[in-house]
């Protein structure tokens, strides 16, 4: 049996009186969760803030939201996946589509991160989905297959098997569309399916408009695992609900 993990992505928001403030609630209440692993993403510059002052007195495990595609050099700006492990983060998203879309980082680009992670003793959660457009062209388990495809050939599925895989319709990522379970379940069988027999141990979650009220019925599903959470995930008490409901 898997064990269901709810991932918050807070993205581009927050101050550190807004990260205190949202820590303090999410680890006010995490004793209701008793099942699922929480984690959560705030911006690289909040992380130390976050381990400092909330995480090293909770469960509530850390992530970061990308990570350098290199591991050290004249990179300026970046930041490694070493130096996310030094600082006290487990997890680190790559390939979120808003990396892939708005800084054109490619399959390949991609892959290397999640090799990186790994090689820095983190858990990547590799996103994956497709647009409103191959949708509709009967594209969404091609464009699924290459996504998961690029990670697999380079790292092999040994490391596939201690990764998250998040499943995140373009379509449905901060656009209150949310996609049906029906439609989710799909293609997170088809991913389980794409790792051989090591997927039955791999946690898929889903992501896209993710709120209090349409969490369970997704959790419902036998292969959506939790879920990869962005505007919900800005209020402690939306959050916490959307963590319950993987009970
Ligand atoms: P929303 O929950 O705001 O749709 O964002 C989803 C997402 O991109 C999480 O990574």
């Amino acid at each position: 049996k898997r064990r269901p993990i709810i991932i918050a992505n807070w993205k581009l928001n927050g101050t550190t009186a807004f990260v205190s403030d949202l820590l303090d609630g999410i680890t006010e209440q995490w004793f209701g969760v008793h099942q699922a692993e929480v984690v959560v993403c705030p911006a690289f510059i909040h992380l130390a803030q976050a381990v400092n002052e909330h995480l090293a007195h909770s469960n509530v495990a850390l992530g970061a939201q990308d990570c350098s595609q290199f591991e050290e050099g004249a990179y300026t700006g970046d930041v490694s996946a070493e130096m996310l492990h030094d600082i006290g983060c487990q997890y680190v998203i790559v390939g979120h589509s808003e990396r892939r879309r708005f800084y054109s980082e490619s399959d390949a680009q991609v892959a290397k991160k999640f090799d990186l992670v790994h090689q820095s003793m983190m858990t990547p959660i590799l996103c994956v989905g497709e647009t409103q457009e191959q949708r509709e062209a009967g594209k969404t388990l091609d464009v699924i297959k290459r996504q998961v495809g690029a990670a697999l050939d380079y790292c092999g599925v040994e490391k596939l098997a201690r990764s998250v895989v998040a499943y995140e319709p373009l379509w449905a990522v901060g656009t209150g569309v949310t996609a049906t379970p029906d439609q989710a379940q799909e293609v997170h069988a088809f991913i389980r399916e794409l790792l051989g027999p090591v997927g039955q141990a791999v946690r898929i979650v889903y992501g896209g408009s993710v709120k209090a009220n349409n969490a369970e019925t997704l959790f419902a599903e036998p292969d959506i695992d939790g879920a990869l959470v962005g505007g919900a995930a800005l209020k402690a008490d939306d959050f916490i609900e959307i963590c319950k409901a993987a009970e």
